[in-house]
């Protein structure tokens, strides 16, 4: 019997280790948190899952929450310029965003329910994997961005930045009404970063997330020095303030006088360094080892990705090892050229949308405030982020695409 062990008990884990028991496939989930400690630990994201990823959890039956009930419709779009730009793209189907605290340990109970193993509670080194593998077939790594994914080698062709090209402040909010159609707004103050109003559900029921990106050193680089534990007053002031002279948008549904952080839990600060991993490593003993997730592609949470690139691709891994009855180099070849297109497209596209913008990309957002077929396509793109790519690659492609949009 084929036996997978599974280092990470993350979204790319418990999806992949959902789908193997789902095809009646053994594998244990290494772990270092277990469900109480993430349940009771600080935010780990603001996460919102696309319709394919809901697909995927309705393919196994694990959508728990309802997406017409908790989820959103569609992207609002804010451009602070000279003279802003306002508009909304909708979506198709609802995207859904669930705190993962309660999102990951409901998984991880259905996971034990549906016959897993669980071994929780260490942290890996590189050695304890190779030490595992010798219990199993293939040995998938989803340990995050940690440093554990350094067991595979950065593709520095396809990795542009050597550090984070946003500081990020996360945080659930209490005060803030919701936009009508409910949905995400994605806010822009050029030259300073972004902010995406996310609308969440977290124990306490729907809340919203706030997502800083702040350009290094830029005007909206503020969190680094403030300490909300020290002085929440100040803190809750300084985003309202950002609110009022930035985001208008946001500013006019927030109720001053019950605004603030629900908590210090619900604070997360820090900086992604994007990076693309090779697919997978050899051990001496003959097995291999897949990266899956974070481990293996990283991007900046500013179009919110990660976790649904993850889901895809633990399903991916997941199909393959169900498909196969060898995880030898082919096998990992296989896997590594079926995931290429959507996840290398996925990180263009994203490192693209830190860098300052391009002309191209300029057009498409005028492209966009003008033409709502435009932008709800763009808007359902968030569902194949390769598709984005592939209209934003090159100049020549979007223009391409923007003529044969317009001529329908
Ligand atoms: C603020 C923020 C907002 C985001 N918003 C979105 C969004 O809207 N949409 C989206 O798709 N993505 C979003 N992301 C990205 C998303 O959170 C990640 O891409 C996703 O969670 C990655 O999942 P993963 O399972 O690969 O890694 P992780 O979630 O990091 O899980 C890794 C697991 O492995 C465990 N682990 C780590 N090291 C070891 C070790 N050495 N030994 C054993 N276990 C270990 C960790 O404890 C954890 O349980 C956001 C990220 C941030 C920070």
């Amino acid at each position: 019997m084929n036996s997978i062990g599974i280092v990470g008990g993350g979204i790319a884990g418990l999806h992949l280790g959902l789908y193997l028991r789902h095809h009646g496939i053994t594998c244990t989930i290494y772990g270092d948190q277990t469900p109480e400690a993430i349940a009771k630990g600080r935010i780990q994201n603001t996460v919102a899952h696309h319709n394919t990823t809901l697909e995927r959890e309705r393919q196994i039956g694990i959508d728990f929450w309802d997406a017409a009930r908790y989820g959103y419709f569609c992207h609002w779009h804010y451009f602070g310029f000279e003279t802003p730009l306002h508009f909304r793209g909708d979506f198709s189907d609802p995207s859904l965003s669930i705190d993962y605290r309660l999102l990951l340990p409901r998984l991880m109970e259905e996971y034990l329910r549906r016959g897993g193993k669980l071994d929780l509670g260490r942290s890996f080194e590189p050695a304890d994997v190779v030490r595992v593998s010798e219990r199993h077939d293939l040995i998938v790594v989803c340990s995050g961005r940690g440093s554990l994914a350094k067991m595979f080698p950065r593709i520095d062709a396809l990795s542009p930045y050597d550090r984070p090209q946003r500081q990020l402040c996360a945080g659930f909010y209490r005060g803030v009404a919701r936009s009508q159609p409910v949905g995400v707004y994605w806010s822009v103050w050029p030259g300073a970063g972004e902010v995406l109003e996310l609308p969440i559900t977290w124990r306490e029921g729907p809340v919203t997330a706030m997502l800083f990106e702040c350009i290094p050193g830029g005007p909206q680089d503020v969190f680094r020095d403030l300490d909300y534990e020290q002085n929440p007053k100040e803190f809750d002031q300084t985003v309202l303030q950002l609110f009022e002279n930035h985001y208008p948008k946001t500013y006019e549904r927030i109720n001053t006088s019950e605004f603030g952080l629900t908590g210090p839990l619900e604070l997360l600060k820090g900086a992604v360094t994007p990076v693309v991993r090779e697919d997978y490593i050899e051990f001496g003993n003959g097995k291999f080892a897949l990266a899956l997730g974070d481990a293996h592609v990283v991007v900046d949470p500013i179009v919110g990705q990660g976790a649904n690139a993850a889901s895809y691709s633990a399903f991916v891994v997941g199909e393959a090892i169900v498909g196969d009855y060898v995880y030898d180099r082919l096998f990992c070849e296989r896997v590594a050229h079926r995931r290429a297109e959507r996840l290398q497209g996925l990180a263009a596209w994203v490192n693209m949308t830190l860098a300052p913008p391009t002309q191209n990309l300029i057009d498409l957002v005028g492209a966009m405030s003008q033409n709502q077929s435009i932008c709800d396509e763009f808007t359902r793109n968030f569902n194949a982020p390769e598709r984005q790519w592939e209209i934003l690659a090159t100049p020549e492609r979007t223009h391409a695409f923007l003529r044969s949009r317009l001529a329908r």
